[in-house]
This record gives structure tokens, C-alpha cells and sequence, in this order.
């Protein structure tokens, strides 16, 4: 499978399938450099890229629709993953990763073509206290300053990887709410949901999906007591409607650490876990991260 090339020795992208898997074979390239590579997922998922170079650059940044997709170093060979995430609201087509190895002395541009496919979202109709949809005015500031808030913590950006082995479930229980749902609240079409709910008991524990760094602890008025976990590399992961929450802002946590307890805090019909991650700027289902095969970390579980 080897190619003596300067640069690039092998592509290798690995579906990573959501909740409705897609038959997508692992991708290898090498034989034919004059053809463009192609990966294929769906809205909402992540797919694991893997390349593989003949040395070591300083860095590899891809960039794919306007997001950064960062690779790192993994096994002792020169190869490098980067995670590419598909955001839920990505128009399905074709469009270019574009791929830069950065040397002391020159860059090695890449590109492979990945194509968007469609994902049929279910309908979810909702029913819920006219206070909690049609906001007065001090709520309707509150939402904005909060979203704001939340946005201002994804603009950080980690360079250093803490996803060293496998994501975890953070809570076990029933999906109550499917990921990318067209959301009819009281008759009218609302934002889509760019989570997962897991319904669970009130009071059941809820554990970091992966290791990282508490980024944001807050109560706001959709999301509850909510918990936001930075995974480095632009990897974010949320947990909200908690009925309590066990860690401060800028605490490091382990993998499976208990970050909180299940409940209805803010905008919830019932106890569960709204649980979301976003990479890079998608909106990606979180279930997707848990089926990322182990060459996608540097140490095997
Ligand atoms: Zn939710």
C-alpha cells in the first residue's frame, strides 16, 4: 500500500457513521495521485481523516466550507489525523478539503473532495408553556446575551488534542429527542435541535464523554444548569438541563469524571440529558464521535 512520493503517501478516511449509518467504505489512496480523493458522509457526521507523510512537517491545517480542521500527530510513523465534522445545516454537494503540511522551508498543499449527503431528519412536535416560546422582552435580552455567551466559547480554539482514546456515552437512557428533529413547537416551525436527548431518571450521573477542560459552567434560561467541555482541536462537547453540576469553570477532567446530574433545568418537558457537540463550528451528532475506530487516537485503548 506504500507510495514513494515526496509528499503524500496515503489518504485514508474512515466513515464515521451517526445514528442512520451509511455504507461507506474506508477510502485508501496512493495508487493513482493523479485522482482526487473522495469521501463521502452525511449531514452531521464526523469523518476521521488520516494521511499519512513521507516527513515531518511542522504543521497540517485543513480547511473544509470556512472551518479549520487541525490534524495531529498520531502512532510513531509520520501519520496525521484531523477530525472533519459535517455541520447538520451543510448543503448536500461536493466541496474540497483542502489540506496544507507547513515545513520550515515550503508547504505541501493536498486536496480531496468530500462529498455532503443528505440526511432525512425525523419531525418533532412539541408542546410547551407559551412563556417558554413567545419570550418578553428582558427574557428575549437575556437569550441573546447567553447565546452570545456560548458562542464567544467556541471561538476558543486548543491547539493541544486531550481525545486520546475512545468517546464515552455520558449518561445511559432512551433518545427522546433525535439529533438535526425539525422542531414544530405549538404549531410553528422552530430552530432544529443540534443535540441528542437521552431521558433519564432526575439525579442520574452524568460523565465527561472524553477528556478536556470545563470551559463554561452557566444556568441560562433554554439550557439549564449546563456544562461545556473543551476536547482541544476545536472539539467542544455539551450537557445540558442538569439538576446540578459537580465541576468549576477551568477544571480539568478525566474521561467517565462525573460533571453533573440529570434533570429538567430551563427549557425541558421532563428529565434528560441534552447532549451536543460541536466541531470546529458544525453541529455534529455526538453519537458519531463514538464510533471512531481506534487509528484515530495515538493510544490504543
Ligand atoms: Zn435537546
Amino acid at each position: 500500500m506504500k507510495y514513494d512520493c515526496c509528499c503524500l503517501i496515503v489518504i485514508m478516511a474512515i466513515m464515521v457513521a451517526s445514528v442512520l449509518p451509511v455504507e461507506v467504505a474506508p477510502y485508501v489512496w496512493g495508487e493513482q495521485l493523479n485522482e482526487s480523493p473522495r469521501l463521502v458522509g452525511e449531514q452531521g457526521d464526523v469523518l476521521l481523516v488520516r494521511i499519512s507523510l513521507a516527513d515531518h512537517p511542522l504543521t497540517v491545517v485543513g480547511t473544509f466550507l470556512r472551518r479549520q480542521v487541525p490534524f495531529v500527530s498520531v502512532g510513531d510513523g509520520p501519520d496525521y489525523v484531523g477530525l472533519l465534522g459535517i455541520d447538520m445545516q451543510d448543503t448536500p454537494g461536493s466541496y474540497a478539503l483542502k489540506i496544507k503540511a507547513s515545513y520550515p522551508d515550503h508547504t505541501v498543499p493536498m486536496s480531496m473532495s468530500v462529498r455532503v449527503i443528505n440526511h432525512a431528519y425525523p419531525v418533532q412536535r412539541l408542546t410547551l408553556p407559551r412563556t417558554m416560546v413567545d419570550l418578553d422582552k428582558n427574557t428575549l435580552v437575556r437569550v441573546k446575551a447567553e447565546a452570545k455567551t456560548i458562542k464567544n466559547v467556541f471561538l476558543g480554539l486548543t491547539k493541544e488534542r486531550w481525545w486520546m482514546s475512545a468517546f464515552v456515552k455520558p449518561v445511559e437512557g432512551k433518545v427522546s429527542g433525535r439529533f438535526g428533529s425539525q422542531r414544530i413547537i405549538n404549531g410553528a416551525p422552530r430552530s432544529p435541535h443540534s443535540g441528542e436527548d437521552i431521558a433519564a431518571p432526575r439525579g442520574t450521573a452524568v460523565v465527561a464523554m472524553n477528556e478536556g477542560m470545563v470551559r463554561l459552567t452557566m444556568d441560562h434560561f433554554f439550557t439549564g444548569k449546563g456544562v461545556i467541555i473543551d476536547h482541544g482541536l476545536g472539539l467542544f462537547s455539551m450537557y445540558f438541563h442538569l439538576s446540578a453540576i459537580e465541576v468549576d469553570q477551568d477544571q480539568r477532567v478525566r474521561k467517565g469524571q462525573v460533571i453533573g446530574k440529570v434533570g429538567s433545568t430551563g427549557r425541558a418537558t421532563g428529565p434528560h440529558l441534552h447532549w451536543g457537540v460541536r466541531l470546529n463550528g458544525a453541529r455534529v451528532n455526538p453519537y458519531a464521535l463514538l464510533s471512531i475506530p481506534a487509528e484515530g487516537f495515538s493510544q490504543p485503548e
